[in-house]
This record gives C-alpha cells, sequence and structure tokens, in this order.
C-alpha cells in the first residue's frame, strides 16, 4: 500500500497529528496535508481570545512532540480549582466543590493561548518539511483499499488525491464527515460563551473559580499575576445584547458576576463569543475516512474537555497508524478504524452527556435539582479516593491512556 495518509485541516488537531506522524519517522512524501481555503478558512482566522486549559496527558503529548519548550514561556498553571453556585444576586457564594492536582509538581492544568498553540504546532510542521495545501473539496469517492479526493485549486485547477485513509480534523463543521455521509447528534445550547481576558487588582494565585449561574456557568482562569481568561456561558439573547453593548456591557456583566472575588477589574484586554453546541457524530469512521477532535465531537466548555479529547484522538490515531505502517501493514483496514472508534467513542460520549448533565442541572433553579446535585456533590467530597480518582481521570494519563499522553514516544 503506497497511498499517503491525507490530513484534512490545520487547527491544533490536524497539525498535532502532522507532528506525531513526522516525529516518528513517517516521510513527508507519505503524507498529504490539505486545509480548507475560502470563506471558512477566513472566518476562522478571526482573532482568538481563548485559552485553552490542557491536562497533564495533553502537555505530555506537546513535549512529545517537541513544541512544549517553545509554548511554556505561553502557558499559565492552573493549580487549583474551586467550585461555586447561586444566583446572580445571591451575596454569599459558598464553595461546593474544590480540586486541587494529585502530585504537588504537577498542577490541574495549563492555560495555553489556542492561537499561539495552533501556530507553534504549524510552525513546527514547517521545520519538519510539511505546510497544508489550501484546496477546496469537491468530491470524495472510495473504492475498495483506497479514498480518493476530488479537490479546487485557487487557480480554479481540479485534481485528484488518492490516500490509504483521510483523517478529517476540519473542525464542528467538517465538510469531509458531511461527504463521507457520517450523521451527528446534537443541538445549540441556547447559550453563547464570552471569552475574554481581563485584568484586575488582586493576585489569583494560581487558583480557578468556577461560578454556576442559572443561566450558565462563569469561569475565571488564572493567567499571569493580576490577569484571568473569563469563560462566560450566557442565555444567547443575553449574550447578543451584551455583546452589543461593547467593551462597558462586557466588563460591567463581568464585574458582577465575579462579584469582587478578584478585587476590582481594571481592563478588558480582548474579548471574542462563541455559539455553544452539543455535535457528536454516529460513527467516528466511515470507509476510509476517520474524525477527529471537534469534526467527531463538540462538548460544553464547563469542563474545559473539548481539546483534550481531540488531542487524544490524535494520540491514538497516530500510535494505530504509526505501529501499522512500521509492520508493512494498512494504515486505513477496517479492523484499524473499528479498534479506534472502541477507544475514542466512548470517552467523547461520556464526557458529552457529563456536560450536558452539569450544565442542565446547575442552569435550574429549582430546590429539587438544587437538592439532587448538593447530595451529588456531597458524595464526591466524602466518598474515600473518589475525587482523586477523578482528578488522575481528567488529567488523561490513567491506565490506558495513549502512549504519546503518557509521555512515551511512538
Ligand atoms: C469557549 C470555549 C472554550 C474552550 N475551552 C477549552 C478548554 O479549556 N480546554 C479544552 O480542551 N478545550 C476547550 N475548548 C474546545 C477547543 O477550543 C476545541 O476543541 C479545539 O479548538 C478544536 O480543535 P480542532 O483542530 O478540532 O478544530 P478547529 O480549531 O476548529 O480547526 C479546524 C479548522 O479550522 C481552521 N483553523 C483553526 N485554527 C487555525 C489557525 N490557527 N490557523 C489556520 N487555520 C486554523 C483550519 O482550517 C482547521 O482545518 C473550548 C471551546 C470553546 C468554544
Amino acid at each position: 500500500m503506497s497511498d499517503p495518509i491525507i490530513v484534512y485541516g490545520a487547527g491544533p488537531a490536524g497539525s498535532s497529528l502532522v507532528l506525531a506522524l513526522l516525529g516518528a519517522g513517517i516521510p513527508a512524501s507519505r503524507l498529504a496535508w490539505l486545509v480548507e481555503s475560502g470563506p471558512d478558512q477566513a472566518r476562522r482566522t478571526a482573532p482568538e481570545a481563548r485559552y485553552i486549559a490542557l491536562h497533564a496527558g495533553s502537555r505530555s503529548l506537546l513535549e512529545q512532540l517537541g513544541v512544549w519548550p517553545v509554548l511554556a514561556p505561553l502557558t499559565f498553571p492552573m493549580e487549583t480549582i474551586r467550585i461555586t453556585d447561586s444566583a446572580l444576586e445571591e451575596a454569599i457564594r459558598p464553595d461546593l466543590l474544590g480540586f486541587s492536582p494529585a502530585s504537588p509538581d504537577a498542577p490541574l492544568a495549563h492555560l495555553v493561548p489556542l492561537d499561539r498553540l495552533a501556530a507553534t504546532l504549524a510552525e513546527a510542521c514547517a521545520a519538519a518539511g510539511c505546510t497544508p495545501q489550501p484546496v477546496a473539496l469537491r468530491g470524495l469517492d472510495q473504492k475498495a483499499g483506497q479514498v480518493r479526493l476530488t479537490l479546487r485549486h485557487g487557480d480554479g485547477r481540479e485534481s485528484q488525491q488518492d490516500g490509504a485513509l483521510v483523517v478529517a480534523a476540519d473542525g464542528a463543521r467538517s465538510r469531509l464527515r458531511m461527504l463521507a455521509g457520517i450523521p451527528v447528534h446534537g443541538w445549540p445550547y441556547d447559550q453563547i460563551a464570552i471569552v475574554a481576558t481581563i485584568r484586575h487588582s488582586l493576585d489569583h494565585e494560581g487558583e480557578g473559580l468556577q461560578h454556576f449561574l442559572p443561566a450558565g456557568p462563569f469561569a475565571m482562569l488564572p493567567l499571569d499575576a493580576g490577569r484571568s481568561s473569563i469563560v462566560w456561558s450566557e442565555r444567547a439573547a443575553d449574550a447578543e445584547r451584551i455583546l452589543r453593548g461593547g467593551e462597558r456591557a462586557i466588563l460591567e456583566g463581568i464585574r458582577q458576576r465575579a462579584a469582587g472575588r478578584r478585587g476590582e477589574i481594571t481592563a478588558l484586554e480582548a474579548f471574542t463569543s462563541h455559539p455553544l453546541q452539543l455535535r457528536l457524530a454516529r460513527r467516528f469512521h466511515a470507509g476510509r475516512v476517520v474524525l477527529a477532535a471537534d469534526a467527531a465531537h463538540v462538548v460544553h466548555p464547563l469542563a474545559g474537555q473539548g481539546l483534550n479529547l481531540g488531542l487524544a484522538d490524535v494520540a491514538v490515531l497516530a500510535e494505530q497508524i504509526v505501529d501499522r505502517m512500521r509492520l508493512g501493514l494498512d494504515p486505513g483496514a477496517p479492523d484499524m478504524l473499528e479498534a479506534y472508534q472502541s477507544a475514542r467513542r466512548p470517552p467523547a460520549v461520556a464526557m458529552a452527556m457529563t456536560t450536558e448533565s452539569l450544565n442542565r442541572l446547575f442552569s435550574r433553579e429549582s430546590g429539587l435539582l438544587r437538592l439532587v446535585r448538593d447530595v451529588g456533590v456531597g458524595l464526591v467530597e466524602r466518598w474515600p479516593g473518589l475525587k482523586d480518582r477523578l482528578v488522575e481521570n481528567a488529567a488523561g494519563t490513567a491506565q490506558g491512556a495513549p502512549r504519546l499522553m503518557r509521555g512515551e514516544a511512538l
């Protein structure tokens, strides 16, 4: 089998997969890296204010890919997180739950600027001799043992690209997933996330705060001293009104929700907004097309796990492709794609359901639901070892994690 592996998508998932394959000795000539051109791409390169909380497993993967030393000076550790809930007007916010790292020298997560993460991965791929080719995807044909993409280039020319396997890493609105005929479950949340970077007068000391309000969770995640990243999920109509009011309205809303927890909020440095949705592909492969990261699953950001799940997809796929190619076996064989789906769909479903339930449970003001969640939270606090196991699972390094996430080379 000499057809290349095609990777379609140049966000953090697509670039990290390309880098993992190159790093494991797959020559650039065995890869075809494509990125969508046209309006979709222009929309996605709009300014980005997101800082992504990456867990220990994702950090290990980035270390193995050799990009962590470049990223580390741009990242900020989150040592602990405190969870609270109450209505907006309630002055007292008792702590519901707190999480600390399992080991003192490994923080719960690192906050990484998403635009720098994508750019650093892309630069490392370029340095290793691989850059994505911008194309518009016109068609997909699957034959026994091969997949063929029809591509339109910037000059209007059409060409065909054959592959042994095509990885769709083209994000939530994946065109490749659509062409492969893979249906998606899901629904829009009636929420928009306002993401902002703020300055404040009190130090956060590496502590994150997540406050559950009836309209959605409001998180303050620690950056450098006196700076935090806000992820504020708000009812869509209210968020749109606030965004129309510009910086003043956003600052006012943040001040109200932060309720003085970080002292005075002195500046808004950047903001973006993101309509929230749940999307889960019914299958993670069809023929020789396999889905990774947001092309396969989009979850509510309240647990900060979307890209962590996506990087775990990349780690498993890279491991399976490299192991196959080293043995001279077909890297797009059905049994491999089934094994990938069995490894990656259950955790994505579990995360989709967990975030969906938490968002619903906390977005209600019913006294009964409040009682149910308080009992649940109490169990997490008191059940021996349960909280440690949750922290270990959330770190992505638990037993059975792929090699790159356990800090091992491919
Ligand atoms: C408000 C919010 C907060 C979040 N917080 C977290 C968190 O804390 N932790 C976490 O793990 N996940 C978080 N996520 C999820 C995370 O942002 C996505 O899972 C991740 O960005 C998806 O990456 P991807 O490569 O699959 O798709 P995308 O990034 O959508 O990439 C797909 C396509 O977009 C284009 N593209 C994207 N970036 C670039 C770029 N820089 N340059 C050129 N083209 C580009 C490319 O064409 C690419 O093919 C959050 C999401 C939201 C909405």
